[in-house]
């Protein structure tokens, strides 16, 4: 069987806890050796990592594939994601993409072969779900819901998720019945041990409650840091604390954003000129003149925002980073740059690999567990989904998906042995 040999690079892998100068050895799509220096044989592919660090790739609790799942997906590994979980939005044409792709079986099948691993999302919205085409496709009567996880289930749906709930905040879509439905839908979700993310109103209000109706039960809250903006995240922090069956992740971004011109928040920020499109290469940013017209998607820097991020990052009481990717590769490559300029602001090398090592495990084996699903990590065994990063030059060099490359020296390969992520798969 033809190897795969990692050589030289310095591993971070909080999922087995092993971290230093290792070699890794890849057969098929797995991991079969992680030692101080593997032996070369012939015929064996090697990859040079030295002066590099190896890590796992990314899993990201969201990406919307505004921009469709084929083009996201493609590029997504450059960013050192390598399983996203993708959940189902408007497309920038203003159609819900499940529409898109010919309904929601098709859409699924859909997800195998691509350049990334994808795990799916779907939502269960309140039957009153106004205010967005995707949501109001994804309502479900209260008294139908564990029939509707069974079958999310039986398609293979990964997570419930994000729920949009207001919650007493602002939401990108409006429900009067949101607590109630919380209740309904945690119970049904807990005893099918199906993860349900949860993504409240705007402010701390809508954390609160999400908390209350929780309850002791298992519920995961989207982004804490940005639906916090306008308030204060400490009080946030201090409320999850005492919740321990809740967990929760970050942004690290400058930017919100959203795919629909219809959003309330987009049209509010419009109107005080803060929309601006942000140019995927270059960064460069444009106020739109006409919201109608204008391509989504549409970006703005709430109060707080960046603020937030940082310090739900570095917060031992929040699990995980996400991009919240829209689509266009804009927040996946703010998510890699922030991550590369918060580690590299650290003088002190040693403590340098210490923060980069809490920041991985948020990337990595945190949201794994989190989706329930065996990714995250490089230990024996393991599907071998790796990044080998360059810290000096902030960028990512190479990347393997079960064991294929797919970015090699920044550039992507031909090779698209992705696969679809099932249920605690
Ligand atoms: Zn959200």
């Amino acid at each position: 069987m033809k190897r795969t040999i990692i050589k030289n690079g310095y591993l971070i892998d909080p999922g087995s806890g092993r971290e230093g100068l290792y070699d890794l050895m890849i057969e098929a799509d797995q991991i079969t050796l992680v030692e101080k220096d593997i032996a070369i044989s012939e015929g064996d592919q090697v990859l040079d990592a030295k002066g590099k660090y190896v890590v796992p790739g990314f899993v990201d609790l969201q990406v919307n594939p505004g921009n469709t799942i084929e083009y996201i997906s493609d590029r997504l590994p450059l960013y050192g994601i390598t399983t996203p979980l993708m959940m189902p939005c408007n497309t920038y044409d203003g159609v819900p993409i499940i529409q898109h792709y010919g309904g929601l079986k098709k859409m699924l099948d859909f997800c195998e072969g691509h350049r990334a691993n994808i795990a799916t999302a779907i939502s269960i919205e309140p039957p009153d779900t106004r205010g967005h085409e995707s949501y109001i496709q994804l309502t479900v009567p209260i008294n139908a819901l564990g029939k509707r996880i069974e079958e999310l289930i039986d398609l293979g749906v990964t997570a419930i998720g994000e729920i949009v709930l207001p919650l007493g905040g602002i939401a990108h879509i409006g429900s009067d019945m949101s607590e109630a439905f919380l209740d309904a839908l945690l119970i049904e979700a807990n005893r099918f041990e199906m993860p349900a993310l949860v993504h409240t109103g705007l402010g701390f209000e809508g954390i609160r409650r999400a908390v209350e109706v929780a309850g002791g039960r298992d519920m995961h809250l989207c982004h804490v840091g940005s639906t916090c903006s306008q308030d204060s995240i400490h009080k946030a922090l201090a409320l999850l604390e005492d919740h321990p069956n809740i967990t929760t992740d970050t942004h690290l971004s400058e930017v919100a954003g959203s795919t629909s011109r219809n959003s309330e928040l987009v049209v509010d920020y419009f109107k005080r000129g803060e929309v601006v499109k942000i140019h995927p290469e270059s960064f460069q940013v444009e106020v739109p003149e006409d919201l109608t017209t204008a391509m989504p998607p549409f970006y703005y820097n709430k109060r707080n925002l960046l603020e937030n991020n940082i310090i739900c990052a570095l917060s031992d009481r929040v699990e995980a980073i996400e991009s919240d990717e829209l689509g266009d590769g804009i927040r996946a490559q703010i998510m890699l740059k922030n991550f590369f300029r918060l580690v590299n602001s650290v003088a002190l090398e040693h403590v340098k690999i210490k923060l980069m090592s809490k920041l991985i495990r948020k990337l990595t084996v945190n949201p794994a567990k989190i989706l329930q699903i065996s990714r995250g990590t490089l230990n024996i065994g393991a599907f071998a989904d790796v990044v080998v990063m360059d810290l000096e030059k902030e960028r990512v060099e190479t990347v393997l998906v079960n064991g294929e490359v797919v970015v090699r020296e920044g550039l992507r390969t031909e090779a698209r042995p992705g696969r679809r992520i099932r249920y605690k798969g």
